[in-house]
């Protein structure tokens, strides 16, 4: 279905991670086979009217990669390059994130190839409308649920439930068709943080596993959108000192600690990581090198690679953000020894929150932030230990230990349902 992807793309990480699973677990081809294809791919042509009466074209994707479990389940990334295949490959990681987190839900993901910089938000408003209608039918709470992800945000999603909902003449939707929507039309409270959360939670709970002090740490964090930073403001907050941070425009660099709460406020009124005054800019490359003990990588996929990997200094790497090691990488780094808590556990945070936002869509239900956070850091600690355990046991990488249980999880429901149509 998929043509050979290119080396450290998402589909060949993806699909790698996969294969090896799929040895360990001893699957039969078949079954593989059956497990390993996407379900559906759907390509489409939007053309919407932006401002100025200008008639543009732009590609948009929808994958679902598996729904043995549930609806597939799984952002809208909007960036100029992406492409059918790297949303293949994050539909697949949504796969096993959801399978891992053990909510009820398969795996799916949307591209719209754009780049949503480049216009104003009324002219994204029109472009996310646009894409809205023509994938209305691959869409619903029993389908697909879509949700943020990279260049998309909660307001995206209020215009996506808002457009469902007009087209069918009701008020609301009937059910959760979308999550990570504004709370006052039907979000959850905590869910734009629940990544950046998730994250800091299964670093805790790898920290006491390991005996370190957080309070003894050094942190460098690539990335300071909605993951990178709450999990930078969410690990100082617990003690670590964020020694670095990482964003397109600059990385800054203070030994003795960097202000997160001062550098969330300068980036908040218009300023950037260049014009921070209170650290060292270095090159962007450098933030892999320093002398730290946990990395977070919260930006794109495949920042690691066996370039790079080599010089990594941390004990501790935490993947916020999707495939961002490669496999090659994978390798250096498992004998270099460092614990790596991979993506699929690391980053289930914000689909574990969506679920709750599910959940209490359809139950007409009001969840308080309190309860929100306390089922949050229960889920991802408790987890964590349970892949643990099984690595342990199985003396295995914690990735390939959280791979093993999510495709065995995926199997399972999958003979559960039996394989007749
Ligand atoms: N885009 C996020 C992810 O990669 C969230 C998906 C969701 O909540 O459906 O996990």
């Amino acid at each position: 279905m998929i043509k050979a992807a290119p080396k450290n793309s998402i589909w060949h990480t993806a699909l790698h991670n996969f294969e090896q699973t799929a040895k360990r677990l001893k699957l039969e081809p078949e079954f593989k086979m059956k497990i390993q294809g996407p379900r559906e791919m759907i390509e489409t042509q939007l053309n919407p009217i932006i401002s100025h009466n200008k008639l543009i074209q732009v590609t948009a994707f929808i994958v679902r990669h598996n729904y043995a479990l549930g609806p597939a389940k799984g952002g809208i990334r909007m960036t100029p390059d992406v492409t059918i295949d790297d949303i293949a490959g994050l539909a697949m990681e949504m796969t096993w994130k959801t399978a891992l987190i053990d909510v009820p839900f398969g795996g799916g993901k949307s591209g719209i190839r754009f780049d949503p910089k480049s216009v104003t938000i009324e002219d994204k408003e029109i472009i996310i409308r646009a894409f809205t209608r023509a994938m209305h039918r691959h869409i619903g709470p029993e389908i697909y649920v879509p949700a943020p992800d990279m260049g998309t945000t909660q307001s995206d999603m209020g215009h996506i439930r808002d457009c469902i909902s007009y087209s069918e003449g009701t008020a609301i939707t009937r059910g959760c068709y979308v999550t990570g929507k504004p709370v006052i039309v039907g979000g959850i409270v905590g869910r734009t943080e629940a990544t950046g959360r998730g994250v800091v939670h299964t670093i805790i709970a790898a920290c006491e596993k390991l005996n370190l002090d957080i309070n003894d740490l050094t942190v460098a964090v690539q990335g300071f959108g909605n993951v990178g930073s709450v999990a930078a403001l969410e690990i100082a907050k617990r003690g670590a000192k964020v020694i670095a941070i990482s964003e397109l425009a600059g990385t800054l660099y203070n030994p003795q600690g960097i202000n997160v709460p001062a550098l969330a406020e300068h980036i908040e009124k218009g300023g950037s990581t260049a014009d921070f005054p209170h650290a060292e800019k270095i090159e962007h490359h450098a933030l892999f090198e320093l002398d730290c003990d946990i990395l977070i990588p919260a930006a794109a996929q495949s920042q690691i690679t066996a370039e790079n990997a080599p010089k990594i200094k941390a004990k501790i790497i935490a993947e916020g953000a999707n495939a961002p090691t490669t496999p090659d990488a994978d390798e250096i780094i498992n004998q270099k020894n460092i614990f790596v808590i991979p993506d699929i556990l690391c980053n289930a945070g914000g689909v574990f929150v969506s679920y709750l936002e599910y959940t209490q869509e359809t139950q007409r239900e009001q969840w308080t932030l309190e309860e929100v956070n306390q089922r949050l850091a229960k889920r991802m600690t408790q987890r964590f230990l349970d892949v643990y355990q099984n690595a342990r046991e199985n003396q295995l990488t914690i990735r390939n230990a959280a791979m093993n249980i999510a495709v065995d999880r995926v199997a399972q429901a999958t003979i559960a349902r039996g394989l007749l149509p």
